[in-house]
């Protein structure tokens, strides 16, 4: 494996010992290691040029591309932070994280150009916006006015360098600062359970703004292996490159997985040269697995993890995904990734629980996050003063030491002082063969407090009976778990990443009233 001190170093490492060999490639171009570290110099001549200094943020706002990456490593090498946006935001909430990350210089994608032209009055620390790609490049010319700069600001291990927003599916989105230190502890943490070294060719198709999209792509380059970007995850594009490419290495969301196994002629697809298709960032619904396990035999391999731990924390290796001994570890998370520490606490009194019981996930580990931009408070609030982070998940860890994560505490449902986890419920009714998709909620309740309300998409060609699903529910769960009802829609609502929007499903069941959580 890769020796890591620096990304600056790392990228150097590469370019010295392996210069033509392909770093990235996206669209049919490919750089080569010494073509992305020169790239990069210059990018760190360019932002030194407009005046950006330690401690300054810079934010990408833009499809998958990877001047993004370019300008995460030109960060690391100044000093300063790339902030990335999550693109799928709406235009108050993009002028929101800007403004939050108070940043200098705005790099935006062709697809954003205009809705950028319209904040422009809104984004008053953004000096000077670069487009990227498309008609109006100017990002090429940009960097090609400036003499690569060799000059290095050295890089504490708690220094800032690439700034990613958390989901907001708990609230408005914080910026986690994620450090030096933080980031190649991930990847080194993360190379010797993926089993990546230089050989690997690794597909970058979650978005950049992510942990799954950006974290992947710096575990891909300390380990020295090359990067095939797609703009977009799309399912077709996903598979095709996953054959074309003959890639080793993907990390894939379950919402798009559930797209994937329907890509029709995928079974005759040639996948031979993956090694681990890792999924994770949300629950993975059991038929999509098996439905994957068919299709990607012997390299499925799930990962927990958060934008706080930089990534991964825990992992569900192939060889526990085919045992029949231990089919129960298919509904578990894993067992914690090297370099990690996982402990299930009470939330209320923040102490260990015996082991099996159920309480809160908490991880302490060297790939933390150096807290929340700006926000003091809730960085105390997430992180504790011995080191660990309260990551707002319910679950526990059963002897053999594997965790299930159950649910996002604020999303159980405490029914008549019974805690209730909705997880276990969709996962039972995803076995009925109408259902397509899924999502339990809490509901206001005047004689329980709360009561779970099924919300459910129909499989293709198939019609919801809700009274035959609730008895289907009441049939395999205790009696105060069946959904009491069951609302059928065209779509559940998700985040870029796949999450379930829990918060605006219960929106209108609760307007008014007060939801209590533990
Ligand atoms: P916010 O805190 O605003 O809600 P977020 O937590 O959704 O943002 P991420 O850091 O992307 O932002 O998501 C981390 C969360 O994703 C975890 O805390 C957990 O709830 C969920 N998650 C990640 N991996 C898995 C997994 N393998 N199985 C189930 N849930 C997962």
């Amino acid at each position: 494996t890769a020796q890591l001190s620096d990304y600056t170093t790392t990228l150097a490492r590469w370019e010295a010992e392996r210069p033509q060999a392909p770093a990235i490639t996206f669209e049919g171009t490919t750089r080569t290691w010494a073509e992305l570290a020169q790239r990069v110099r210059r990018a760190a001549a360019a932002l030194r040029a407009a005046g950006v200094r330690p401690g300054d943020r810079i934010a990408v706002l833009d499809l998958n591309h990877p001047s993004c990456v370019e300008l995460t490593l030109a960060c690391a090498q100044i000093g300063a932070t790339n902030a990335v946006v999550n693109f799928r935001l709406a235009p108050p909430e993009i002028v929101y994280v800007i403004n939050d990350a108070g940043a200098r210089l705005l790099f935006v994608g062709p697809e954003f150009a205009g809705a950028a032209q319209q904040l422009r009055d809104k984004i008053p620390t953004v000096e000077q916006v670069v487009h990227i790609g498309g008609d109006g490049d100017e990002y090429e010319a940009w960097l090609a006015a400036q003499e690569p700069d060799a000059e290095v600001h050295p890089a504490e291990s708690g220094d800032c360098f690439v700034q990613l927003y958390t989901s907001g599916t708990t609230g408005f989105p914080k910026g986690a600062m994620l450090t030096h230190g933080g980031m190649l502890a991930h990847a080194r943490n993360v190379m010797v359970d993926f089993e990546l070294t230089d050989e690997g060719r690794v597909q970058v198709a979650m978005p950049l703004f992510h942990v799954g999209g950006t974290s992947y792509a710096l575990l891909a380059i300390a380990a020295g292996a090359q990067i095939r970007m797609l703009r977009l995850p799309d399912p077709v594009a996903v598979v095709e490159m996953l054959e074309r490419d003959r890639i080793t290495h993907t990390f894939l969301v379950p919402a798009l997985l559930a797209a994937i196994v329907q890509v029709p002629g995928i079974a005759e697809r040639d996948f031979s040269a993956l090694q681990a298709l890792s999924y994770g960032a949300s629950p993975m619904p059991l038929p999509v697995l098996r439905a994957c396990l068919k299709l990607f035999p012997g390299v499925m391999h799930q990962v927990y993890g958060m934008t706080e731990a930089c990534g991964v924390v825990s992992s569900l290796g192939p060889e526990d995904h085919g045992d029949p001994a231990v089919a129960h570890r298919l509904v578990s998370a894993g067992t914690p990734t090297h370099g990690v520490e996982i402990e299930i606490r009470d939330p209320a009194t923040g102490e260990p629980v015996p082991t099996g019981e159920p309480g809160e996930i908490w991880v302490r580990t060297d790939q933390l996050m150096g807290g929340y931009w700006g926000k003091p408070e809730a960085t105390a609030a997430a992180i504790t003063e011995d080191g660990w982070l309260r990551s707002g998940d319910g679950g526990h860890i059963d002897a053999d030491g594997y965790i299930y994560v159950t649910d996002r505490i604020k999303d159980m449902i405490i029914s008549g002082g019974e805690n209730i986890y909705p997880a276990e419920i969709e996962r039972v009714l995803a076995e009925h063969p109408t259902v397509g998709d899924v999502a339990v909620i809490g509901v206001p309740d005047d004689r329980w407090g709360e009561v779970p309300k099924a919300v459910v998409v129909a499989a293709p060609g198939q019609t919801v009976d809700p009274e035959a699903l609730i008895a289907f529910a009441r049939e395999n769960l205790a009696g105060f778990k069946a959904p009491k009802s069951v609302d059928v829609v065209d779509e559940l609502p998700r985040n870029p990443t796949g999450k379930i929007l829990k918060k605006d499903l219960r929106k209108p069941f609760w307007e008014g009233r007060d939801r209590q959580v533990v």
